[in-house]
């Protein structure tokens, strides 16, 4: 628990209303929701040596207070599959970076273990000026984006509401394996509902949480992306 109030001293202490993604995933594993193994690396040399005690393939992400969606300034390489592509990868970020945020203040690179493609679902946090800490699930991509499949329920929630909000869902089908895939882990996703609500709850100066996308396998689950705003 002293982690977290750490982590959030640490973010006002330099103005930032919302955490960095390593952050962001030091929080998640304290309430045990699954992120990608990940390691901040401040040089190439850096970069390889947690790139081997991760185990390829990896992925690279520019670390910056002032780049949000770093996937569309060139700020994420996927599949970097040996030493060299890490040192290719680390430069071109960095470049990358340079070209579209020019004074963008970068703190390092994240080094992660690459979640295999899966299935993808959402899971939300949010303080609703009525009702306090609200969680929200959707599938990813066009479902959330597009076709609105979302659900909500008032923080605390129990596992029995959890497996509702859940199987609520107009897509849920394929959670339960589409056209031959094999179901995806539905135990877990109940626990990282509970315990998003959990920590929602324990931490009230959270305004918004955003675990997009998380890959949901036949066994387990593993977040990608994982931002947390604070009040
Ligand atoms: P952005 O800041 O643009 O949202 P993300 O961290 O979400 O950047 O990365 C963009 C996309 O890259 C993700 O939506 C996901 O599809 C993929 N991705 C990112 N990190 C990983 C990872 N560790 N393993 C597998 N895929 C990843
Ligand atoms: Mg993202």
């Amino acid at each position: 628990m002293v982690v977290i109030s750490e982590i959030f001293g640490k973010a006002k202490s330099e103005g930032r209303k919302f955490l960095l993604e390593h952050e962001a995933k030091m929080v998640c594993m304290e309430y045990d929701i699954p992120v990608t193994k990940l390691k901040v690396a401040t040089s190439v040399q850096e970069a390889i040596k947690y790139a081997e005690e991760i185990g390829y393939p990896v992925v690279l992400k520019i670390l910056s207070p002032d780049v949000i969606h770093k996937f569309d300034v060139g700020g994420v390489i996927l599949n970097v599959k040996s030493s060299k592509e890490v040192e290719e990868a680390y430069n071109k970020i960095l470049r990358n970076i340079k070209e579209k945020v020019p004074n963008a203040k970068i703190l390092g690179v994240t080094v992660q273990e690459m979640a295999p493609p899966s299935t993808e679902v959402i899971v939300g946090g949010l303080k609703d000026p009525q009702f306090g800490p609200v969680v929200m699930f959707g599938l990813g991509g066009i479902f959330v984006e597009i076709l609105k499949d979302v659900t909500f329920r008032i923080a605390p929630i129990n596992e029995e509401e959890a497996r509702e909000m859940i199987t609520e869902v107009k897509a849920y089908p394929i959670l339960e394996g589409y056209r031959g895939a094999p179901p995806a882990d539905v135990d877990t996703i109940v626990k990282i509902l509970v315990n998003t609500s959990k920590l929602m709850m324990d931490y009230q100066e959270i305004k918004e949480l955003d675990l997009n996308p998380i890959m949901v396998y036949e066994k387990g689950a593993k977040t990608v992306d994982a931002r947390i705003i604070l009040e």
